[in-house]
This record gives structure tokens, sequence and C-alpha cells, in this order.
């Protein structure tokens, strides 16, 4: 058996390849506003000493996602597509 072509090249293994195509994607938006334009940012948690890999202190960082007009946390919970934004919107307003 011929071990040398097994696995991947250096870098590759951290990788996961995924096959999904942006563009068949439903954009989804804001539930509280429907923005579909978010901006990054990072909770920082602290890893204590003594459960750290280091056995120092360590930041473990989280990142986030806010709404750029009405500055909402975008989570799983509040993430919505467009259309169900839209027909929510428009039961609301009858
Ligand atoms: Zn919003």
């Amino acid at each position: 058996m011929n071990n040398k072509r097994k696995g991947f090249p250096p870098g590759m293994q951290q990788k996961l390849k995924i096959n999904i195509d942006p563009d068949t994607l439903p954009p989804v938006v804001c539930a509280k506003c429907g923005w579909s334009v978010f901006i990054q940012a990072n909770i920082i948690k602290r890893i204590d000493a003594l459960h750290s890999p280091t056995g120092k202190p360590q930041p473990f960082i989280i990142p986030v996602l806010f709404c750029t007009r009405c500055e909402t946390m975008f989570t799983s919970d509040n993430m919505i597509r467009i259309d169900e934004y839209q027909k929510l919107k428009k039961a609301n307003t009858q």
C-alpha cells in the first residue's frame, strides 16, 4: 500500500471543504429592521490559567455580527430570510 499519497498537502487539513454556491443561498436580514448589512465584532472571554492549554490566562474570541442600521446583535435566533421578513411586516400592518 502506498501511503505517500494519503492526506492533504500541509495547510489543507484544517480547511473544511463545503460545496455551497453562495449565489444559491437565500439572503437573510435583520429580524428587527429588515436590513441586510452586518458588521463583525468580537466578544472576548477569559480562559483561566487552570483551563488554558498554555497554562496562562488566554483570551477566547467569539465573533458576533451587528446590524449596521439598528445595531441589533445578529444571531441564529433572529436570522430571517428577506421574504419571511416581508411576510411578517405585512401581517403586522394588517
Ligand atoms: Zn436591524
